[in-house]
């Protein structure tokens, strides 16, 4: 049993399995294995998150041996998920590239840098995630994925409820979600606070279960007090442009 410390020390457990995996092969069959065991992985950067993100009883996945840049071409290169942003820094370098912004230590991984949110400073430039064009990952089925505006491009989209609540009342609402071809799913529960907004990317909705987005759907939004909903899709399949459509409805 080996102890996990973060790198300021303030967390420190013993997961049940340490995994260090050295290519995606390895990635892969890790995860089919947890899952036909019924087993959880959570993975790890470099752990220099303060909060407990990667706690875990179970496999923690290190990516530190999957690590390494490869210039791809002029303008774009591919980091392995455990690169440190100080071996990023170098490897672009080399290529004649380099990261637009960074944020005040070189420590992180790649992988864990873009699942926070990491960021500099400077009010003209994104988070890092806002430089990555394109993604391989293995699913939690075991699945590999390109993910980019090219691949799997409907994976990038997502669609918004923006549900508006103006009354003084907190609206306790229930979402439904109707089918072509299966049956209702419902109720998610989403609260919005007196006289607040509140905007819920359906693709983060998982209980009673996660949103088939892969088929049309339609959604039923039932609210104690009058509230106004706006539909919105982001559908990067389109090529060169990302779409966005609106909808509203008010309760008669
Ligand atoms: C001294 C210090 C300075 C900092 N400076 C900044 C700063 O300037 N700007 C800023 O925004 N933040 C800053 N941070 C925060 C830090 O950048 C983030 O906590 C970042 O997530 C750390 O990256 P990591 O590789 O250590 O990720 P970890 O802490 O190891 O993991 C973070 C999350 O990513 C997930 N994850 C890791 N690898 C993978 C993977 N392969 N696949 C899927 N999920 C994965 C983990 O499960 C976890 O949920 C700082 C932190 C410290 C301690």
């Amino acid at each position: 049993m080996r102890q996990f410390v973060n790198w300021s020390g303030s967390l420190s457990f013993t997961p049940r399995e340490f995994a260090e995996p050295a290519d995606e092969d390895a990635v892969r069959e890790l995860v089919v294995r947890a899952r036909e065991s019924g087993r959880t992985i959570r993975p790890v950067g470099s752990g220099h998150s303060s909060s407990p993100l990667t706690r875990t009883d179970d496999i923690l996945l290190s990516v530190d041996r999957l690590a390494g840049v490869i210039a791809e071409d002029a303008d774009r290169a591919r980091a392995c998920a455990g690169t440190k942003l100080k071996a990023l820094g170098e490897g672009l370098y080399d290529a004649g590239l380099a990261m637009d912004n960074l944020g005040d230590v070189d420590y992180q991984s790649i992988a864990g840098a873009t699942a926070t949110g990491t960021h500099g400073t400077g009010v003209g430039f994104g988070n890092l995630c806002t430089q990555v064009v394109g993604v391989r990952l293995v699913t939690g089925t075991g699945e590999v994925l390109d993910i980019s505006a090219d691949d799997n491009a409907d994976l990038t989209s997502f669609d918004q409820l923006c549900v508006l609540n103006t009354t003084d009342t907190r609206a306790d609402t229930e979402l439904h979600l109707y089918y072509a071809d299966a049956e209702p799913v419902g109720p998610y529960a989403i609260t919005v606070d007196a006289r607040r907004v509140r905007h819920v990317r359906l693709n983060d909705l998982i209980d009673p279960e996660a949103v088939r987005l892969d088929r049309p759907y339609g959604c039923l939004l039932r609210s104690p007090v009058p509230v106004v909903v706006q539909f919105l899709r982001q559908d990067t399949r389109l090529p060169g442009v990302v779409a966005l459509t609106a909808a509203m409805a008010y309760p008669a």
